[in-house]
């Protein structure tokens, strides 16, 4: 161990042996904490080739259960986002890239801090078990094209230890060690063709274009080292994705876009998102999946899809007609413009802790869930305002948490007399 650290510290190239041998030593408990932390300093400085990068995720990915999609061919397709606000996107590219023939099996994961999760969104549906048998997964991925649940606990068992390493040692935000660990977990699910949302911007891990290209890029390149087709989308992440933020309330907004009158930002992401799932697992032109694409939101296929897949899931899908059936917060307030002009910009990371607070979000691992609670944005960055006019409501069952998340929204939402330049949506694609 001493001499493969001394080897990344000089920043010299380590072999495909040297990395298998840290992390299965210290998966096992033979290699310290001490050595793989001075290790994890020495590739936050030096880095990592995509050699080894793809080295080191496919000994991560090989530490735990792997999940055999081969049965399904070329047509399996996964979606991961990076983490935002208010995004909801797999709850529409999941049905739509199905209802269009992409095989859709997939394991999501849970909200934590400021950023949501799919599998929580999906238990704010009332029935619906995001725990299935892996033979029931399969069936129902064999039967209608879309299966998605929780993340399996023994999934790239080395990445979890090694990124509770990472947490408590300063070496988190390194590009080779986020790629790998987010990759781990994708090559472990499954599937051939992997699309990721990368995120950009103040609710982002990544808050810089540059930053967020260098992460795409690395991840593509581990796609490719190891026989997965992957692309990655850039996506703005500055304000929230579309207007819902907090559980029931973004179910209620996916909805809204599979029936083809939902948000114009969150439709146009999800319509390249699935157009790019499509592309890969289909092989068709990614002109032509964008046609298909708006084509099954148009005519209510991707809807419909949606329905077969709460139904089969155990979900009650009368919301979709009724969405009052979600709930409702005992408690709604209402947060007001101070003054006349128009939303210059907003920090989605504040607008998202502002919807934890109120009870949407968690703070730490296996805290419960309000699902009701969260934020119905009234403006977003462009649009106009005026002096008292509702910016946003609210919505919780804690009256007293009200003022905290109307402090967090008061440092999240700026008011200028100019309107702003457009933000892009999209930033760009690496594939
Ligand atoms: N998410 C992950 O799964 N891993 C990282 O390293 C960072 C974010």
């Amino acid at each position: 161990m001493y001499d493969i650290i001394q080897k990344k510290r000089d920043g010299l190239e380590l072999t495909d042996e040297e990395i298998r041998f840290l992390v299965e030593g210290y998966t096992r408990g033979d290699v310290p904490d001490y050595q793989m932390s001075a290790f994890l300093m020495a590739v936050y400085f030096k880095g990592m080739t995509p050699r080894e990068t793809t080295t080191l995720t496919l000994a991560m990915m090989e530490s735990g259960d792997r999940v055999d999609l081969s049965e399904f061919g070329d047509l399996t397709v996964d979606k991961h986002s990076t983490g935002g606000v208010g995004d909801k996107t797999t709850l529409i590219v999941a049905p739509l890239a199905a209802a269009l023939g992409g095989v859709v099996a997939k394991m999501s994961g849970r909200g934590l801090g400021h950023t949501g999760g799919t599998v929580d969104k999906l238990e704010s549906i009332p029935g619906f078990r995001t725990t299935l048998e892996r033979d029931e997964f399969l069936r129902q991925v064999r039967e209608i094209g879309l299966a998605v649940v929780g993340q399996s606990g023994s999934l790239a068992p080395a990445d979890k230890k090694i990124y509770a390493l990472r947490d408590v040692t300063a070496t988190v935000d390194s590009v080779p060690l986020i790629a790998s660990s987010v990759m781990s977990k994708k090559l472990a699910s499954g599937a051939k063709n992997i699309v990721l949302d990368v995120k950009v911007g103040s609710g982002a891990f990544m808050k810089a274009v540059s930053q967020a290209r260098e992460l795409a890029r690395a991840m593509v390149d581990i796609g490719r080292l190891s026989g997965r087709r992957v692309a990655a989308v850039l996506t703005n992440m500055d304000v929230p994705l579309g207007y819902a933020v907090g559980n029931a309330l973004e179910v209620r907004e996916a909805v809204e876009v599979l029936a083809g009158h939902g948000p114009e930002d969150l439709t146009a992401v999800c319509l390249e998102l699935a157009a790019r799932m499509l592309a890969l697992a289909k092989g068709r032109p990614y002109a032509e999946s964008l046609a298909r694409a708006e084509a099954a939101l148009r005519e209510g296929l991707a809807l419909r899809k949606f329905e077969e897949w709460i139904r089969r899931q155990g979900g009650d899908p009368s919301f979709i007609g009724e969405p009052e059936r979600l709930g409702a917060a005992p408690v709604t307030a209402e947060f007001t413009a101070p003054v006349d002009g128009y939303v210059s910009s907003m920090d989605a990371e504040l607008i998202g802790k502002a919807a934890a607070v109120l009870g949407a979000g968690r703070e730490k691992a296996g805290d419960p869930i309000d699902y009701t609670a969260g934020i119905l944005l009234r403006r977003k960055t462009g649009q106009p305002c005026e002096k008292g006019g509702t910016l946003a409501a609210l919505f919780t069952s804690k009256k007293e948490k009200l003022d905290e998340a109307r402090a967090y929204l008061e440092k999240a939402i700026r008011i200028s007399p100019e309107k702003p330049e457009p933000q892009p949506l999209v930033y760009g694609v690496v594939e």
